[in-house]
């Protein structure tokens, strides 16, 4: 090959940028009451308009009230993710107009949140890669809109004041991802923690989970970050990706057409899998953000945050670790099961009934039948078979009990009644005859029955004995465990043997 040949005049344009996407993401928080008043803040299934005060519908002389819970979560999550939280906290207006927010200002934080300098580690194609967090910040939601034409064709907006002042964390990521599909695992790898610290659903489709993603190219080799364009609108993980798939393909496109890419907000139109343009980006002072007068700042004591972070639970990272090295399992099964926290304590309490050496096949008979049978991971322990029911199946099979074949039928019985499976081994006659005097007997019938096979084992044909267990099982209609009926006929051939 000649030195001088000259390299490919068109790349494809994406290969010669580096992406570069941070994200922000918010989610509310399972508290009980609203994030300043009494209200509950679980709406889901109420009546629009149900749950609302005059503090979270904004009228003029009301006092916020601080949600200490939304603060012990806030807090729970920030320690899990690794930040800082300092002493000294505040909330802040922050102040646009728009019909969801009906004070005119949202309470949010500014420059002192209550947590920051953290991180979140993934697992990528290279490896685990650490993603910074910026910070994780406490606000309250603002109202829901919902956009609707009526038979003439003219648009109207309703709105549902029950989403209003419902708490709800920001979690801010540096701009560590380099890819649509690690800014995926980020979002996966975060919902996971936060359902394993209980404190939020983290169900994108009901909005408790929401993404803003951040997005920006630059000439590979470049440490200089380009501009940087906001994307929303996304309802899904699949959608979060498609969006910034879609987004890295038109800024190169303009790159390499030598356009310049505007600092803008743009959203995701899912049935045309495009992004638009909705306005260019405002600047922070914009929002005149100013201190909350009708709040006190928040000053967190050491020793209460020493006490949140003793309180946290093991997280799924190191969970699922444990589960590979104290269980053997493989690290694929070990992930499933992590894939709900409840999913994962009533693995570990079948484990602990039925006792450690039986650890991977509950591992195998949880993750192959009862989640099938409880219709998803989540739904598991709340099903009627107990996790000391699925432990009691697993211990009949290493005792011989009840053959393999079986459990699908006792786990499937027991799921829909919540009988023991011993109960039902008994009830439908489930149980392997590996009683040696009544399958004794039964292999004598076989043999007497088969004068060929045993001149044909005696001449020398060993495969003649598979013949005879295969009787044996038919007789006994599947219930003889097999590996006593192999005994029992090996024996019997080798004593015609000798006499
Ligand atoms: P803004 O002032 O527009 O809110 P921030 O600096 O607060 O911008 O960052 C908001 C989000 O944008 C963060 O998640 C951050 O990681 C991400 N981000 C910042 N700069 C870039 C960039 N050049 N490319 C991609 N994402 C970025
Ligand atoms: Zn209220
Ligand atoms: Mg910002």
């Amino acid at each position: 090959m000649m030195a001088t040949t000259a390299a490919p005049a068109s790349a494809a344009p994406t290969t010669d940028y580096e992406v570069v996407i941070g994200l922000e993401v918010h989610a509310q928080l399972l508290t009980a009451s609203k994030m300043f008043c009494t209200c509950d803040a679980q709406y889901a299934d109420t009546p629009p308009n149900t749950l609302v005060c005059p503090v979270c519908l904004g009228l003029p002389g009301t006092l916020p009230v601080i949600n200490e819970q939304a603060v012990e979560y806030t807090v729970r999550t920030a320690l899990a993710l690794n930040c800082d939280i300092p002493e000294y906290t505040k909330f802040d207006r922050k102040n646009y107009n728009y019909p969801d927010l009906m004070k005119g200002y949202q309470i949010s934080q500014y420059d002192l949140p209550l947590s920051q300098h953290g991180w979140l580690d993934i697992e990528t194609d290279s490896g685990a890669t650490r993603i910074g967090i910026t910070r994780v910040h406490l606000e309250e939601d603002v109202a829901k809109l919902y956009h609707r034409r009526d038979d003439l064709g003219e648009t109207y907006s309703l709105m549902d004041v029950n989403r209003s002042g419902v708490p709800l964390m920001e979690i801010v990521g540096e701009p560590d991802l380099r890819s649509p599909e690690d800014a995926g695992r980020f979002l996966q790898t975060l919902r996971l923690l936060l359902r394993h610290l209980g404190v939020s659903t983290a169900n994108m489709e009901d909005g408790a989970f929401r993404c803003d993603a951040n997005i920006s190219l630059r000439p590979r080799g470049s440490d200089e970050f380009g501009a940087k364009v906001e994307v929303k609108n996304m309802n899904s993980f699949r959608a979060v990706q498609r969006a910034l798939a879609y987004e890295s393909e038109r800024q190169a496109a303009a790159l390499t057409a030598g356009e310049r890419i505007t600092q803008e907000t743009r959203g995701w139109v899912e049935e045309r899998g495009v992004t638009v343009s909705q306005r260019s980006k405002e600047q922070a002072h914009d929002y005149r953000y100013f201190p909350e007068p009708d709040l006190p700042p928040l000053v967190l004591s050491r020793e209460w945050v020493e006490q949140v972070r003793t309180q946290l639970p093991e997280l799924p990272a190191a969970r699922r670790r444990r589960f590979v090295e104290q269980y053997g399992l493989a690290a694929k099964d070990a992930g499933l099961l992590l894939a709900s926290r409840s999913l994962a304590d009533y693995y570990e309490q079948a484990v602990a009934a039925a006792g450690p050496e039986h650890a991977r096949p509950i591992a195998n008979w949880l993750l192959r039948d009862v989640v099938r049978l409880a219709g998803g991971a989540a739904a598991v322990a709340d099903s009627k078979l107990t996790p000391d029911h699925l432990a009691a199946a697993v211990k009949l099979v290493a005792a011989g009990t009840v053959s393999v074949r079986s459990v699908p039928e006792v786990l499937a019985a027991s799921f829909e009644s919540g009988q023991p499976p011993a109960q039902i081994v008994e009830q439908r006659g489930l149980s392997q005859v590996s009683d040696t005097d009544a399958l004794a007997a039964i292999v004598e019938e076989a043999l007497d029955a088969n004068p060929k096979s045993i001149a044909d084992y005696l001449g020398g044909k060993p495969a003649a004995a598979k013949f005879l267990v295969g009787q044996v099982m038919r007789a006994t209609r599947g219930k003889a465990n097999p590996r006593t009926a192999n005994e029992l006929i090996v024996k019997a051939l080798e004593s015609r043997r000798t006499s």
